[in-house]
C-alpha cells in the first residue's frame, strides 16, 4: 500500500515572540476586572510590515468576547505596559460597550500606566506606522487649515 504523499502545507513560520500575552491579560484581568470572567486574548494574525496612515493596536468582539492584539506589539521595543493598556481598553469595552464616551475615559484613565502609556504612543506611534519620526505631524505647528490626510492615529 503506498504511502499517500504528504499534502504539501506550508508549515507556519514560527513567529519570534516576545511578549508573554497571556500572563500580561492575566495579569490586568486579577487587578482589573477580577469580578468578570477572564476573556480570551490573543495575537491577531501577522500581517505584512508596511508604511500605514493608522493601526489598529487590539479590538474586542462583542459577538465572541475575543480580545485581539496586534502582533506588531510583539517586539521588545514595545513595553508591557503598553500592551496591557491595550488590554485593559478592550476590557473597557466588554463591561462598558462600545462607545469612547465621557464614562469609557474616565475609566481609562484608572488603568496604573495610563499616562504613561499615552506618552510611549505620542513618542512611538511612528515606530508602529512604519514610519520615520519626520513624517510625524508636529504638534507645535498647528495647522490653520487642516492637513490632507495626515499620518494619525492608533485605533482601539
Ligand atoms: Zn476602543
Amino acid at each position: 500500500m503506498p504511502a499517500k504523499a504528504a499534502p504539501r502545507i506550508p508549515l507556519p513560520v514560527a513567529e519570534a515572540t516576545y511578549h508573554h500575552l497571556e500572563s500580561l491579560a492575566a495579569d490586568v484581568h486579577r487587578t482589573y476586572f477580577f469580578k468578570y470572567p477572564p476573556l480570551p486574548v490573543r495575537w491577531g494574525q501577522q500581517i505584512s510590515r508596511k508604511k500605514r496612515r493608522s493601526i489598529r493596536l487590539g479590538s474586542y468582539n462583542h459577538l465572541t468576547a475575543e480580545v485581539r492584539i496586534h502582533p506588531i506589539l510583539n517586539t521588545p521595543q514595545v513595553p508591557a505596559f503598553f500592551i496591557q493598556s491595550i488590554i485593559y481598553h478592550e476590557y473597557l469595552h466588554h463591561v462598558l460597550g462600545a462607545r469612547h464616551n465621557r464614562r469609557f475615559h474616565q475609566y481609562e484613565r484608572a488603568f496604573r500606566y495610563h499616562r504613561e502609556s499615552q506618552e510611549w504612543i505620542r513618542r512611538n506611534l511612528f515606530l508602529l506606522l512604519g514610519r520615520k519620526r519626520s513624517e510625524m505631524p508636529s504638534r507645535r505647528l498647528a495647522p490653520a487649515a487642516p492637513v490632507a490626510q495626515p499620518v494619525q492615529f492608533a485605533l482601539f
